[in-house]
């Protein structure tokens, strides 16, 4: 079995519609895929009914824009109802924050002599329910002022660069929480990738597991070198919570993440899905 849990449509920052998200899952031989958008469930309908149609399995998912003293972590949640209230209320803040960055990022462009008309903008999010900065790192592809996504991270949009604003984020606590109450499964995506290893030390992860009951970390992904996977593997094994891999694709905005890059054991996903059925969760079938 291929499972690969941690991916993203158009819907967030990917570049596939969830239709074709479906057929690139079928097409990379994935069994089960888990859509992952960021702050939103918007593109779950259409991408189950494809993925039923090619006889992959989607699982549903997200990925919350989580916050630690004020430093950005990702919270993968699996299997949430996605209608509830508690929920659906915190990730539209977390989407409106996302849209009130926008107007101050533009200006330190501008500032930096890279004007971009808010209507490049919209062309580069198409229909997202929010904006994200690789929106903006196309609108500069767009604009002829970057070769790609990367440099425009590398240049201006990284949370070290010039152009960097900050944004409303859940608590992690509160995030791992709020996926509890909607049934669903806690993963914590990609810790020690990026420089996060500092705000996510061992003693942090153990927290997290004792008092938010935290089920997974992200162990095998791209943003994770090999002696790093070995130390969270150790880690997750003698806190004894699931470790997962998966490979963050985001279509063809960063092809060195292509589906099926990284998997999920299938002892995992059964664990996932006898959490999911103990808390009522949604398992997408
Ligand atoms: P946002 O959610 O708007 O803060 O943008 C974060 C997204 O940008 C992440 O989910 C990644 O897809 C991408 N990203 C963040 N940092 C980098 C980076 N340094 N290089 C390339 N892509 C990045
Ligand atoms: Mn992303
Ligand atoms: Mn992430
Ligand atoms: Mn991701």
């Amino acid at each position: 079995m291929r499972i690969d849990l941690h991916a993203h449509s158009a819907v967030s920052d990917g570049t596939d519609s969830p239709a074709e998200f479906a057929a690139a899952a079928a097409q990379a031989g994935l069994d089960v895929v888990a859509l992952t958008d960021h702050d939103t469930f918007d593109g779950l309908p259409a991408a189950l009914s494809a993925a039923e149609r090619l006889g992959v399995r989607l699982l549903p998912g997200i990925e919350i824009s989580a916050q630690l003293r004020g430093a950005s972590v990702h919270l993968l949640g699996y299997g949430c109802r996605t209608d509830d209230p508690d929920l659906l209320a915190e990730l539209s803040r977390v989407r409106g924050g996302r849209d009130d960055r926008v107007p101050g990022v533009l200006a330190a462009l501008a500032r930096l002599g890279l004007p971009v008309d808010p209507a490049v903008l919209a062309r580069a999010r198409g229909d997202a329910p929010s904006i994200g900065r690789p929106h903006i790192a196309d609108a500069l592809v767009a604009l002829g002022y970057v070769a790609d996504r990367q440099e425009a991270f590398d240049r201006y949009l990284g949370d070290d660069g010039p152009a960097f604003v900050p944004r409303y984020a859940v608590g992690l606590g509160r995030g791992i929480d709020l996926v509890h109450r909607a049934g669903g499964v806690a993963v914590l995506a990609h810790p020690w990738g990026r420089g996060s290893r500092t705000v996510l030390p061992p003693a942090t992860l153990e927290r997290l597991v004792a008092q938010h009951g935290l089920d997974g970390i992200e162990v095998d992904h791209n943003d994770h070198d090999a002696p790093t996977r070995a130390e969270l593997g150790a880690l997750t094994a003698r806190l004894g919570v699931l470790a997962t891999g998966s490979s963050d694709y985001h279509g063809t905005g960063k092809t060195d993440h292509p589906l099926g890059a990284n998997t999920t054991a299938a002892e995992v996903l059964a664990e996932i899905d006898a959490r999911l059925a103990a808390a009522g969760g949604w398992d997408g079938r």
